[in-house]
């Protein structure tokens, strides 16, 4: 084969592959044994064979996780907006870090498009950003942010002689929170979970009382992250009071808003769930989640001024690589970003929104609310399905209601693991309050009502299967 004719029998491929995965089953699963044998990954081959290549491909796609599946509802993500899928392979076409103006040139001002956007949205006037990636690594920058914003001393001194620190988070914050304390020396016992009141969001009395304690104590709580959407269950903290306790404290209210905070595009939603946005000192989105950008896809902002995250991050000496911009401007996006090379996730994004605009991704999570809660009706009016909380958001909790005898945590493991393993579908789990549930998620422009009454129902068949194997029914 001709190295021109690759791209044709690519699109040849990817084509196919477009067309099909709505299809059949979610994916052909094979256990990792079967798996590896069935891919021959020792095969040799001779070098330069696209032969062979292609061969790979195929094995790839033949066991690859349909993701656009309307059966697949296990993540945060599902499929990818075509306008992005667009933008992620031009960039691999053009293979180039978005790390300078000079290498990166139309990236670097999309990203600069992309960041003032999405200011103005939040409300952050005179703020500043960048695209990260992903909301693990924003948190954890999020939260140096505000280490080095209350002792500016640290990036030289590190933490020797400093007062303890302390972060506090939602109980059911996500795990990056933890990983943050880790690599910022702050150590996982510096970071403190505030337990949830009934509807997952920080108990307020619990947060200020742990704020009097660390300060009566001597230590520092300078940094609190609200998490708009928990991962589990979906619950919005709300800002208005932890903005009260912020002028007591004097913390850094960051909000951790990778998964709900896409709701920012309605106003009508970013009215009911994040009032006072625009008062928090940081923000983060992903938009490879709820909004569909291809993997991955972050923004992080400042509610501070346009050189802040420059200061916070900039180290160690960068001559051979940035060049300064016109009276001090930022010219490389590389000088606030803690990697070298960056991927050029800002093209997914810019094709994105332009395709769609504001309305149309405003449109697109009022439709995944509104068939969420379509989802929670269902579920609360079939007799074998039950809601393990009330949904607060965009997380549906529930799980098969077996019969008393039988424990409903295994039952409901095993009943997840056969639909796997079936191809039939495959939800999520997590525990709340110490109980296991199935979390429907809804994350893909292909699922409507009929998916959803379709994917109940297959919980129900499978559910109903496993009872009658137990029973020794046939
Ligand atoms: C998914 C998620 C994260 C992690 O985001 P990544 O982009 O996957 O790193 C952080 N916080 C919350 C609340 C999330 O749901």
């Amino acid at each position: 084969m001709e190295q021109d004719n690759i791209f044709e029998r690519l699109l040849q491929l990817v084509t196919r592959y477009t067309h099909d995965r709505g299809q059949g089953t979610f994916i052909d699963y094979l256990d990792p044994d079967d798996l590896r044998q069935r891919l021959h990954l020792e095969d040799e081959r001779g070098r330069g064979d696209w032969e062979a290549l292609f061969a790979w491909v195929e094995r790839y796609l033949a066991h690859a996780v349909k993701t656009s599946h309307p059966a697949y509802l296990n993540r945060m993500w599902a499929g990818a907006n075509l306008p992005s899928v667009v933008g992620e392979m031009i960039a691999a076409i053009t293979n180039t870090s978005a790390c300078t103006f000079e290498t990166a040139p139309v990236s670097t001002l999309m990203e600069k498009y992309l960041l003032q956007t999405m200011l103005d949205l939040v409300g952050f006037a005179g703020g500043c950003g960048q695209m990260t990636t992903g909301s693990s690594n924003a948190n954890m920058i999020a939260m140096m942010a505000a280490r080095n914003d209350l002792l500016p001393a640290i990036k030289q001194q590190g933490l020797f002689g400093c007062p303890e620190l302390f972060a506090l988070v939602n109980a059911d914050a996500h795990y990056s929170m933890d990983r943050a304390a880790n690599i910022l020396g702050l150590g996982t016992n510096h970071l403190l979970k505030i337990p949830v009141d009934d509807h997952g969001r920080m108990h307020i009395p619990a947060l200020e009382e742990r704020l009097a304690e660390i300060s009566s104590a001597g230590g520092r709580p300078f940094f609190v992250a609200a998490t708009a959407g928990t991962t589990v269950r979906g619950a919005y903290d709300s800002l208005p009071p932890l903005l009260a306790l912020r002028e007591r404290y004097r913390f850094w209210l960051h909000v951790d808003g990778a998964w709900g905070g896409a709701v920012l595009f309605s106003d009508r939603l970013k009215r009911h769930f994040l009032p006072a946005l625009e008062q928090a000192d940081s923000f983060t989105l992903d938009f490879h989640k709820m909004l569909g950008t291809a993997l991955m896809c972050n923004v992080l902002l400042f509610n501070r001024r346009p050189t802040f995250l420059r200061e916070v991050c900039s180290a160690g000496d960068e001559s051979y690589i940035f060049r300064e911009g016109e009276g001090g401007e930022i010219r490389d996006l590389g000088t606030l970003s803690l990697q070298c090379g960056r991927r050029v996730d800002s093209l997914k994004w810019f094709l994105d929104w332009k395709f769609y605009g504001r309305a149309g991704l405003a449109e697109r999570v009022e439709r995944y609310l509104e068939l969420c809660r379509y989802a929670e009706d269902r579920v609360g009016h079939h007799p074998d399905l039950e809601l393990v909380v009330p949904r607060e958001s965009f997380n549906v909790c529930f799980r098969f209601r077996p019969p008393g005898d039988v424990p409903a945590e295994p039952f409901n493991k095993a009943l997840r693991e056969r639909m796997h393993r079936t191809g039939r579908a495959l939800v999520g789990t997590g525990y709340v309050n110490g109980q296991l549930v199935l979390r429907l998620l809804i994350t893909n422009i292909n699922v409507g009502k009929p998916e959803i009454d379709h994917f109940l129902e297959t919980v129900v068949t499978t559910g109903r299967e496993l009872l009658a194997e137990r029973s020794g029914r046939p």
